[in-house]
């Protein structure tokens, strides 16, 4: 899709370019969940699939549509889905487009439920191959015959590990393997996975697109870059739609109409009014970020501070050539002496709470709670230690947040 505008100005604009009632500049949330039609054989022709319109709130709603088409537009892709939460399109690929014996390559780097969720796939009689992700390598020499995706996280969460993703874009096609990024931790403001060949881009909706912590939501995204006669899942029934509209055939028919986790209109109304000022929300938490990680590197009672946006980092130089920002999140730790929870106590601003890409700074010990679940040994081969503290800054005022992370190291 060529596009006339800037990032922000088409998000802006992008609800009024298609039909809008009364003018209004904002997409009306619809609460009906289901559509009558005053001819009997149009229903039927929706349900074939022979002209477009609406069934039954589950499969699609007008207000989540305006926002799929934002979420597009912003990814630069062919089509999206939305769903109840990030987690659902997660679930999405694996309910609608993997079977019993297939294999996926994995960045053992990951968003601790998403590692959850290749647990359970792998309990279903599928695998799942978990490598570093930042060496192109180790994914290739994971793949086998029946792999049929490769899964990785952009900046990953906490440890902000960036993935060789131009390389392994490039391994991908030349295999004809399915190449899924997540790219919650950059969101398409900062990059657009389909730069670098992804097939299918996951984006949570909860985290920096909806930004305001007050609604839960999920896309994924087809690029239109991937072949997909050439994937070995799809059902015949899909196959009645143009070649590029048959992954998301399927999964809006497997995993919303079937499944059911469908994003509400008035979560999607929040997402997508929270959409408009994801550009400068980003900007002023990028800029906070790297001002607060600075200082904290700059301490001697910090032992090591986690962003890519530092020269310290292993992929700093990569991160600055793939994203326009180096993104909110980054993760430090503490000198043995300071206790992580009694730093966490003294911070004043900062939040102590789950949760990450909001306009309010958040902080959590990641190894006693979101990633407490899995164990020393997996948290260690994922390189998230026990006292490792992660940080989603807000938009907060810099000088603000600086002084808070600063006085709280004064025990
Ligand atoms: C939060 C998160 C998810 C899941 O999104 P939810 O909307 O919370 O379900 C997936 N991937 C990453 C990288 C995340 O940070």
């Amino acid at each position: 899709m060529t596009q006339k505008y800037g990032f922000t100005t088409t998000i802006l604009h992008s609800d009024r370019q298609k039909t809008i009632e009364h003018g209004a500049p904002h997409k009306p949330v619809h609460t009906s969940v289901t559509w009558g039609y005053s001819d009997a054989r149009q229903l039927a022709e929706v349900f074939q699939g022979k002209q477009s319109g609406y069934r039954y709130g589950r499969q699609g709603n007008p207000t989540v549509s305006a926002l799929e088409d934002k979420v597009t537009k912003m990814e630069g892709g062919l089509a999206t889905i939305c769903f109840a939460s990030g987690m659902a399109a997660i679930g999405a690929l694996i309910q609608a487009l993997l079977r019993e014996g297939d294999h996926v390559v994995s960045s053992v780097f990951l968003f601790g439920n998403t590692a959850s969720m290749w647990q359970t796939f792998g309990g279903q009689g599928g695998k799942v191959s978990m490598v570093d992700a930042t060496d192109v390598a180790q994914v290739e020499a994971a793949l086998t015959p029946a792999t049929r995706m490769v899964f990785v996280e952009t900046i990953a969460n906490p440890r902000t590990q960036v993935a060789d993703l131009k390389r392994i874009g490039e391994l991908c096609r030349a295999r004809g393997i399915l190449f899924v990024v997540d790219n919650t931790m950059t969101s398409p403001y900062l990059f657009q996975p389909k730069t670098v060949g992804a097939g299918l881009v996951v984006n949570s909706l909860t985290k920096s697109i909806g930004g305001h912590g007050n609604a839960l939501g999920g896309a994924l995204t087809d690029t239109g870059l991937f072949d997909w006669s050439s994937y070995p899942n799809i059902y015949d029934a899909y196959k009645r739609n143009p070649q590029a509209q048959w992954a998301l055939a399927q999964i809006r028919a497997k995993s919303l109409r079937d499944f059911g986790a469908s994003l509400g209109p008035e979560a999607a109304h929040h997402i997508a009014v929270g959409a408009e000022t994801i550009a400068l929300r980003m900007e002023r938490s990028s800029a906070s970020a790297l001002a607060v990680a600075q200082m904290l590197e700059a301490d001697p009672r910090v032992s090591a501070v986690h962003y890519p946006g530092l020269e310290s980092h292993p992929q700093h130089t990569l991160a600055a050539e793939l994203f326009r920002s180096n993104s909110y999140l980054f993760s430090f730790e503490l000198k043995p002496e300071i206790d992580c929870f009694d730093y966490l106590n003294r911070l004043k601003l900062a939040i102590s709470g789950t949760h990450l890409g909001d306009n309010r700074t958040l902080v959590i010990a990641v190894a006693h709670t979101i990633f407490y679940e899995m164990g020393a040994e997996r948290r260690a081969a994922m390189g998230i230690s026990e006292s490792l503290i992660r940080v989603s800054i807000g938009i907060e005022d810099t000088a603000d947040l600086v002084a808070d992370f600063k006085q709280a190291l004064q025990a």
